[in-house]
């Protein structure tokens, strides 16, 4: 290829400072070094991990910076090392990676690469403690090894999953965090039984995968959790049978819960991101057998407190990164999934824009509107 080896200039959205919004910037592209994949990104969604990082109201402010970690690409160029990917094949993008080698790695029960798990703090290469962006010289750092507001970016190898050629990158790309992290959080960490009882705590594009795996696993009952009650009606689309409004209530929904399913349900999966959802979403669960799954990304400040002896009495609490899929190994059967039609990833996309009008996605995401906003990168 014409660019391999050399630096591309591209356009991209940089974050300059918290909570302002993205300039679109030509920025400068280095090329891959040892054991990294230089990709051209086709189609980047926005998931709300990126709107916490860029308010970093709870998180450590890293700016300037380019956000995004849910898209599709192709791959353009490859570093020195890398033998799995070769230009033009099809990828996605995982912020937590799989080197293959570590004892998760080779744990069938880990997803979380001892090299590669996700790290948010970081906003440089793992190779060389570097960014590959720059702008007149000054470096952008990086977002969760993936960056993907960007035509092209930089991406370690084990981070990339490599896909189906003919599955369109316009839906699957909503399969790199939000979609599967919520399928996987049911269907690999809470795994309810057919017959089950299922509270799903935030309805957005992960719940709402959250609930899409509990429909797949045959789960009787599904109740939709949530604050906004714009949310309900989409989610029936989901297979919610039960709504419940925290808001609605005088006491706490856990105990609402507990009381509507004549004990508490059987399994839960939060992902709203909020500690007080999380101490619910466990409270909530059936004594001797409820297992609670904790999917949202806390405050850094956050503390869980519960009693113990709700441990004491058999309810279990987990937790996942990205559903327990491990991204290079389990990401390709998830597009299989699609491509079957066993999973369905259009009711899921509420609303596409270019890329340049990036900050009309953070907009919806902000006011709660939609589920997710595909932005189309032009070149
Ligand atoms: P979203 O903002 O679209 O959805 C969150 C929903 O939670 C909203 O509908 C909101 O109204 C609701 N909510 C907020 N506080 C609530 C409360 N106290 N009780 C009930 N509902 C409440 O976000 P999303 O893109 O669906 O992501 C959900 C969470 O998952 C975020 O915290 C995100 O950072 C996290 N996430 C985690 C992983 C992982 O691997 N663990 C991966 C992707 C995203
Ligand atoms: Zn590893």
């Amino acid at each position: 290829m014409a660019t391999a080896g050399k630096v591309i200039k591209c356009k991209a959205a940089v974050a300059w400072e918290a909570g302002k919004p993205l300039s679109i910037e030509e920025v400068e592209v280095a090329p891959p070094q040892a054991m990294e994949v230089r990709v051209k990104i086709l189609y980047t969604a926005l998931c709300h991990t990126d709107v916490y990082f860029w308010e970093a109201k709870g998180q450590t402010p890293v700016f300037p910076r380019i956000l995004g970690h849910e898209a599709g690409g192709i791959v353009e160029s490859v570093g020195e090392g890398v033998t799995e990917l070769a230009p033009g094949d099809h990828v996605l993008p995982v912020f937590t990676g799989e080197c293959k080698e570590c004892a998760h790695c080779k744990s069938e029960e880990s997803n979380m690469c001892d090299l590669l798990r996700i790290n948010v703090d970081r906003g440089v290469m793992i190779g060389d403690g570097k960014s590959r962006f720059s702008i007149k010289g000054q470096p952008i750092f990086h977002f969760v090894g993936t960056s993907t507001f960007s035509e092209y970016t930089v991406i370690h190898v084990g981070c990339l999953a490599k896909i189906n050629p003919e599955a369109p990158l316009d839906k699957v790309c909503v399969l790199s965090c939000g979609i599967s992290t919520g399928l996987g959080a049911t269907l690999n960490v809470a795994k309810p039984v057919k017959g089950s009882t299922v509270a799903i705590f935030g309805l957005g594009a992960v719940g709402l995968a959250a609930m899409e795996g509990a429909r797949l696993a045959g789960a009787s009952r599904i109740i939709g959790v949530d604050l906004n009650p714009a949310k309900f009606e989409q989610a029936k689309k989901f297979g919610c049978t039960d709504f419940v409004n925290p808001k609605d209530h005088d006491k706490p929904v856990q105990e609402v819960l507990i009381e509507m399913t004549n004990g508490g349900v059987d399994r839960s999966v939060e992902c709203t991101g909020n500690v007080n959802a999380m101490i619910s979403a466990f409270e909530c669960v059936h004594d001797g057998w409820g297992v609670a799954v904790l999917v949202g990304v806390p405050h850094r400040e956050d503390q869980f407190k519960t009693h113990p002896m709700n441990f004491l009495n058999e309810k279990t609490l987990k937790g996942t990164f990205f559903g327990n899929y491990k991204p290079r190994t389990d990401l390709p059967n998830v597009v299989e999934m699609y491509m079957k039609k066993e999973l369905e990833v259009e009711k899921f996309i509420t609303h596409s824009v270019p890329f340049s009008e990036i900050n009309t996605a953070f907009d919806l995401m902000l006011k709660g509107e939609g589920l997710r906003c595909i932005m189309r990168m032009e070149g």
